[in-house]
């Protein structure tokens, strides 16, 4: 019988998942996958990870039966594709849980920063209920820069249009029948940046878009503009981010994501890390950023609804039937 190793599960999901998943011998963890796991898998053939467990090429070396690695995420930049080409383990995603989720996430962050909403809450729970300072301005009118017109981009643009926002995208594969479906203008990256009182990212990271927003891309940006990332951190240059902020280039952030996320939680272990250096550094950022009124910053929770949770899983169960019917579906690598 095959061995499915799930990480990063909380015992609801592992209730659902031992329910549905017949024929095979699951295991549960409700951590990320760490060194002290591997000893114990030289027999698992399924991985079932989270965006906090990395898979390295050494990772795989030491699961020598590991023949499907799950993400039960849409991005995979966790996850060394040509590493499990080489030892012909299949990698699958979910690739379409969560549109309507994130895009929804995105206005939340793009609200709050529009009216104020978290600098009210703090306020008003101390028995400050003043006005001062927590003028906000309409969405309305205003216009949206769309970078990356995905599954998740398409979904903010048609929740921006119900809010009579003019939307400016680019992506490097435009679309331009659903632009003209939905009403908004493809233009080039230093357009929209130039244009757009808003821009939201919604791209992979991956080696092209790695810093896509660098200092020479907020200089091209229009004065007092906000930036959202759901995306990924390792998108923005975070220095560069500081610097647009403290220079008013930008006047505000919403980030459900940030470079060096992950390390925020331990900040202790890193001292013991390698490149400990640059991760101190990374966590020095995330912690200017987070004391700044003018930034929102969720922990990566952008994917986190009770209804895109149910959808993950139903994909993973799917994506790991079909890998075991002979047919993968969802294949990000192709081995
Ligand atoms: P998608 O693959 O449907 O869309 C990505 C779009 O980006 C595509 O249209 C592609 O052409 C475009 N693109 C790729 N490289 C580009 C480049 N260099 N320049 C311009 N455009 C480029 O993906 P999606 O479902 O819309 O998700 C987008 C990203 O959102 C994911 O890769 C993931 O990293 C992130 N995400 C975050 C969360 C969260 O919880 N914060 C949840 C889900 C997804």
């Amino acid at each position: 019988m095959s061995t499915v190793a799930f990480f990063e599960v909380e015992a609801w999901e592992e209730e659902y998942l031992a329910n549905r998943l017949q024929g095979v011998e699951l295991r549960f963890s409700r951590s990320a996958l760490q060194p002290a796991h591997l000893a114990a898998m030289s027999d698992v053939e399924v991985l079932s990870i989270f965006i906090r467990s990395p898979i390295t090429s050494n990772i795989l070396e030491q699961i020598p039966h590991l023949r499907l690695v799950v993400t039960r995420s849409t991005g995979y930049d966790h996850i060394d594709l040509e590493a499990c080409r080489r030892r012909g383990v299949v990698v699958c995603n979910v690739p379409r849980y969560g549109e309507n989720t994130v895009a929804e996430h995105t206005f939340a962050l793009i609200l709050a920063l529009s009216r104020n909403i978290h600098k009210a809450y703090v306020r008003t729970v101390r028995g400050d209920f003043s006005l001062h300072g927590l003028r906000g301005f309409d969405l309305k009118g205003k216009i949206l820069g769309v970078v990356g017109t995905g599954s998740i981009g398409l979904h903010v643009i048609r929740i921006a249009r119900g809010f009579n926002m003019e939307v400016l995208a680019y992506d490097i594969r435009p679309q331009p029948l659903l632009a003209e479906v939905l009403g908004f203008r493809y233009v080039s990256l230093e357009e929209l940046l130039r244009e757009s009182d808003i821009v939201t990212l919604h791209i992979p990271l991956t080696p092209a878009t790695h810093h896509l927003m660098d200092w020479s891309k907020f200089q091209q940006m229009k004065r007092g503009a906000i930036l959202i990332n759901t995306a990924r951190g390792g998108v923005v240059d975070t220095d560069a981010l500081l610097r647009a902020l403290d220079e008013g280039i930008l006047s505000g952030a919403g980030l459900d994501v940030l470079e060096g996320e992950e390390l925020i939680e331990e900040e202790r272990a890193l001292l013991h890390m390698p490149e400990a250096e640059e991760k101190l550094k990374a966590v020095i950022r995330a912690h200017v950023l987070l004391r700044r009124e003018n930034v929102v910053i969720t922990p990566h929770i952008a994917f986190n609804s009770q209804e895109a949770l149910q959808r993950i899983l139903d994909t993973t169960i799917e994506n790991i039937q079909a890998f075991f019917t002979g047919a993968p579906q969802n294949v990000v690598n192709v081995p």
